[in-house]
């Protein structure tokens, strides 16, 4: 295929990689934003939602009925052992995991610091931080972007 004569080659200039923790000088056309390398999709960064996100004060729980049924829950809380009841709703699968009590997350610290579980509090701490990057850089390399992924690499 023959370009017609016209259209002029883009310019390549140096450019320097914006994949955090790169900082490559490569040359390429003005959008450019990435090194040949981080321009390969598996570097592509995007933000997701981890998988428990949505588990860290709820449970997802698979069910079929069709109609509200009523159901008694245990409290996921480590050490509590509080019942609680939920009503299951046809085609809803997300539901509180703790008692009423320790949705709360203060009550839910206090609580496992009486029962000597820092550790547990440090697992929910680390939970409670929705996003996360895919291929994570150093903690201050992460771009500071908007919610949107980076989605137009060149
Ligand atoms: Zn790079
Ligand atoms: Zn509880």
């Amino acid at each position: 295929m023959q370009l017609p004569k016209s259209r002029r080659r883009q310019k390549l200039r140096e450019k320097r990689c914006l994949y955090p923790g790169c900082g490559k000088i490569f040359f390429g056309i003005h959008i450019s934003k990435y090194c040949p390398e981080h321009r390969q999709d598996r570097y592509r960064i995007r933000k997701r939602t981890k998988p428990e996100d949505v588990n860290i004060k709820n449970q997802t729980f698979k069910h079929s009925y069709t109609e509200v049924v009523t159901m008694v829950m245990n409290c996921a809380l480590e050490g509590c052992n509080h019942q609680f009841e939920i009503k299951i709703y046809p085609r809803q699968y997300i539901y509180p995991k703790y008692c009423p009590e320790h949705r709360n997350e203060y009550r839910r610290i206090r609580h496992l610091q009486t029962i000597d579980r820092e550790d547990l509090i440090e697992q929910m701490k680390r939970e409670s931080e929705n996003f996360e990057l895919e291929h994570v850089p150093g903690k201050n390399e992460v771009e500071h972007t908007d919610k949107e992924a980076i989605g137009d690499v060149a």
